[in-house]
């Protein structure tokens, strides 16, 4: 084993390889609550060549390797175990090229997402990626979960976004694909393989991504609804009466909304007692008429009833302050640990129904415990984070039997946008069957035969 880790520093360079007593903290552990590791060694790039050469070592020795972005996943995914060694992409960051006249933007796989949104904007163009993590999270690792966030009902997941990628197989293959064009059905389309495949397939190390026309106004709106039939139809009619302009539709339960309020530092624009909120946008180009339409269609929904109050943002500062309503996430989890928290899909429809279900559930199992439901509902996926009763792991694994139990019963998805990695494993037939899983396992069989690409995590 000691071998490889002499024969990368001959062929990288003492500075490229850190030996595992020396590995900062950092690239140990995720945002997961799975255990940090101490792998091997620690690599970090600088190039594709060098990837390449990490990798065609590696492969030869029968070694995994665990590819790094801003180690902000939820999964579990990026963390290397003992006899692995990690490979962080971090060296490997910048924006190569904008062309203005294909709206693309290159960038290296180590690059920070707000890296390219700063960039996109200052050409006066919109990179449509979004998430809180967006000052650590990077190409490499947004692509390999293939990350959602806060714009998909706008612009899609992240798959949506790219038109290239360049990326190295396991032993050492170089596949640059990077395309800019929208119409290439050339064959397979290779670059989906790697978006969404957790590090288990390649190592991404560039990426074409499309740029969008920068909004010139944001309309941001908080309503209070009587019930989870009003938050659809409302999100139906502003869909049709906007031209597919909402930019954002988040609801929050009336658990999740007061607590937000009382544990985290954002300001209530409307008062408890609602049974739901929606935290609603819309992106448009029009600065004289664009905000009288939007009251429009709010006072529309209030007339047929969907709508029963809502406070509309009139400065940036209030903007901001109905978002971080939404992002009291972290202070929650902080008063009320220890807690577990889910990010599933359930098709739009079956959403109430699924909360009063799983509401229901976890108090009759685990009475008096805090429930927060809310979620980018717009796009199908719902978030709910539970105050567990202790910290065990036995607990934590029954209540996500329990959680998760409900989400197959409605054809849902265990993951929505966080990925399997180590912490969901036990739950991927719950969401894919045994012949998805059986195909999957060849398509990895056939890219990495040696199964050195990040290994135990998926399945
Ligand atoms: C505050 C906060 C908010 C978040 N909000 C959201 C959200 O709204 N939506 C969402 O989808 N996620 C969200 N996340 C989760 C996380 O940011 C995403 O999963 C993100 O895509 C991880 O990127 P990363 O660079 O940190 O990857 P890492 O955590 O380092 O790695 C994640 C996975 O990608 C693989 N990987 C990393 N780089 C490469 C590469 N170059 N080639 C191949 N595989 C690679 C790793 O092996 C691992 O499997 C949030 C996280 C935090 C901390």
């Amino acid at each position: 084993m000691d071998d490889i880790v002499e024969q990368l520093r001959d062929a990288l360079g003492d500075d490229q390889v850190i030996d595992a007593g020396d590995i900062e903290e950092r690239y140990l552990r995720d945002w997961s609550s799975a255990p940090p590791h101490t792998p091997m060694a620690l690599v970090r790039p600088r190039s594709t060549a060098e990837v390449s050469t990490i990798l065609s070592l590696c492969n030869q020795a029968g070694v995994g390797v665990v590819a790094q972005g801003g180690m902000t996943g939820i999964a579990g995914a990026a963390i290397a175990t003992e006899d692995q060694i990690a490979m962080s992409l971090e060296r490997m960051r910048g924006i190569e090229e904008i062309d203005e006249a294909a709206a693309t933007i290159t960038a290296a796989a180590g690059t920070p997402i707000q890296i390219l949104q700063e960039a996109a904007r200052e050409r006066d163009f919109l990179f449509a990626l979004d998430w809180g993590a967006r000052g650590t999270a990077t190409v490499g690792g947004g692509l390999a979960t293939n990350a959602g966030g806060n714009r998909v009902i706008r612009y899609g997941m992240a798959r949506e976004h790219v038109l290239g990628l360049e990326a190295v197989l396991a032993d050492g293959t170089v596949l640059s694909m990077m395309n800019k064009m929208q119409k290439n059905n050339a064959a397979y389309d290779l670059k989906q393989l790697f978006i969404g495949s957790e590090g288990t397939l390649g190592v991404i190390t560039r990426a074409v991504f499309r740029l969008h026309p920068l909004p010139a106004t944001a309309c941001t709106a908080l309503c209070a609804l009587p019930d989870y039939r009003s938050a659809i139809a409302l999100l139906r009619h502003a869909q049709r009466r906007l031209m597919g302009a909402v930019g954002a539709f988040e609801l929050m339960w009336a658990d999740y909304y007061g607590i937000a309020h009382e544990v985290g530092n954002a300001r209530a624009p409307l008062p408890d007692g609602y049974p739901l909120y929606v935290l609603t946008d819309m992106l448009a180009a029009d600065p004289e008429g664009d905000g009288a339409r939007f009251e429009r269609v709010l006072e529309e929904a209030m007339d047929a009833g969907w709508v029963l109050d809502a406070a509309i943002a009139r400065s940036e500062t209030e903007v901001t302050g109905f978002w971080a309503l939404r992002d009291e996430v972290a202070a929650i989890l902080a008063a009320f640990a220890p807690c577990a928290t889910f990010d599933v899909s359930v098709p739009i429809g079956d959403i109430g129904t699924v909360v009063e279900i799983l509401r229901e559930r976890v108090s009759r199992l685990w009475p008096g415990r805090a429930a927060m439901f809310f979620g980018h509902v717009g796009d199908s996926n719902l978030h709910f984070i539970f105050a567990l009763p202790d910290d065990t792991a036995a607990t934590e694994l029954a209540v996500e039997e329990a959680v998760y139990e409900v989400v197959r019963d409605y054809q849902g998805s265990v993951s929505a946008e966080h990925g399997i990695g180590t912490v969901k494993k036990p739950f991927l037939s719950y969401s894919r069957s045994a012949a998805e899983i059986a195909t999957m396992r060849g398509l990895k069989a056939a890219l990495d035969p040696r199964g050195i690409l990040n290994p135990g995590k998926v399945f």
